[in-house]
């Protein structure tokens, strides 16, 4: 299987708009991250978790792609 990168966006735990955070800043636990647009702040790893668990879903749904298309060929070789 290719190498798939997948970039999960982190939304704001308030108003689900996309969090910029600041690209020169490495963010760990603990982490408050402040929304630009509502200006809440938001908590690292909840929003980890979140993500995390997008991830999930986007990973799952592109294996079961792959599996398709690899049955699809399978099928076609006879
Ligand atoms: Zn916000």
């Amino acid at each position: 299987m290719k190498d798939k990168s997948f970039t999960v966006e982190l939304k704001c735990l308030f108003c689900d708009c996309p969090l910029e955070g600041d690209t020169e800043k490495e963010y760990v636990s603990g982490d408050m991250l402040e929304c630009q647009n509502c200006h809440e702040l938001n908590d690292y790893d909840a929003l980890i978790d979140v993500a995390a668990e997008e991830g999930k879903e986007l990973v799952a749904d592109y294996a079961q792609k792959e599996i398709e298309k690899m049955l699809k060929k399978a099928f076609k070789k006879k």
